[in-house]
């Protein structure tokens, strides 16, 4: 397996963290592409699920953030732009995904949508629907696509409970990143299927968030990996305050992990506490939710490690808070059905 150092992660912290970001225009799938690719999807017998039911007594835990892919390219065509060699590391699985979670107490992961796939979604739909009890997703659709209410609406019949929105996608000037009216209408929509949107920006795009924080008060964000302050290094008081400051919308989430990418002297991560200290208060707990970031997590640190970091390592959190962290946030936020 090829590691994915923290240097490799500095080096692409400008244009998204690596293996995160679906960075510039290439993998924009065309429309005549994602439909065919839908097609096909349809055309296909639904995978069955390869691991037992859910148990919430021994696997009561919520990965809040995670991604997956597989190998069978065949069946699950790249985007344009991306290779084999891009998979890194070159397989991990749904059942990858539980054979690591699972002993862990995580019973339950919201799928992130890779960008090796560009925007069909088809690899985690199928997941999702072999898995319906431990699986629900965040989807990546065109914003500039013909209706993506309409998308979002489809979506949701599969389990979909957020999009993910980035700064790459449309490349707009940073002050007014999300001022264009697919987004609108992904905001508008959302506002009624109660759908989250997950930010996976850097601090100088939260001032656009709040913004459309305040816009759409009753649409769900979320700011993915504490806004990635930290993975240069640097824990500057602007940017801690600025993503403390967007707490301020009710509406407003956040998801606290990559601890990996973000913790510069590593596992156990203590170096993290007094960030998460800061946006835990500003927030609370019931508006924070653990996310590992696999498999990137797992190249050269430990699932284990990423969730010893909130239970045992952060003495200012109580068990409530815990409990919303490793699970209430996230069960209430994505997966209604179990409220
Ligand atoms: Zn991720």
């Amino acid at each position: 397996m090829s590691s994915i150092s923290r240097r490799d992660l500095l080096g692409g912290a400008m244009a998204g963290l690596a293996g995160l970001a679906i960075s510039g225009g290439s993998e924009r799938a065309d429309g005549a592409v994602q439909e065919r690719n839908t097609a096909q999807t349809t055309a296909r017998v639904r995978p069955r699920g390869q691991v037992g039911p859910l148990d919430l007594k021994t696997e009561p835990l919520i990965d809040a953030h995670s991604h997956i892919w597989t190998p069978d390219l065949d069946r699950y065509p790249l985007a344009e732009g991306f290779t084999r060699d891009d998979m890194q590391p070159a397989s991990f699985t749904a059942e990858e995904l539980l054979k690591t979670c699972r002993p862990l107490g995580v019973g339950r992961v919201n799928l992130i949508q890779m960008s090796y796939y560009g925007f069909d979604n088809s690899y985690m739909l199928d997941m999702i629907a072999a898995y319906p009890d431990r699986f629900v997703g965040t989807a990546i659709i065109d914003p500039e696509g013909v209706d993506p209410a309409a998308e979002m609406a489809k979506l949701a019949s599969k389990g979909v409970r957020a999009f993910r929105v980035q700064p790459q996608f449309l490349n707009l000037p940073i002050d007014r990143w999300l001022d264009h009216p697919g987004y609108e209408s992904m905001f508008s929509y959302a506002s009624e299927s109660k759908q989250a949107i997950s930010f996976l920006i850097d601090p100088d795009a939260l001032p656009e968030v709040d913004r459309v924080c305040r816009k759409y008060p009753e649409t769900p964000f979320i700011v993915d990996h504490l806004a990635r302050i930290g993975v240069d290094g640097e824990f500057r008081e602007p940017e801690i305050e600025a993503l403390c400051d967007l707490a301020r919308n009710p509406n407003a989430y956040v998801k606290v992990g990559a601890f990996y990418a973000l913790s510069p002297m590593g596992p156990p991560y203590r170096d993290l506490a007094p960030m998460i200290r800061r946006v835990v208060a500003a927030y609370g707990s019931h508006r924070c939710m653990w996310e590992s970031d696999c498999p990137f997590q797992v190249v050269d640190h430990s699932y284990q490690a990423s969730i010893d970091l909130i239970q045992s390592h952060l003495d200012f959190l109580d068990d409530d808070d815990r409990q919303w962290l490793l699970a209430g946030t996230a069960e209430s936020l994505l997966f209604p059905a179990a409220n």
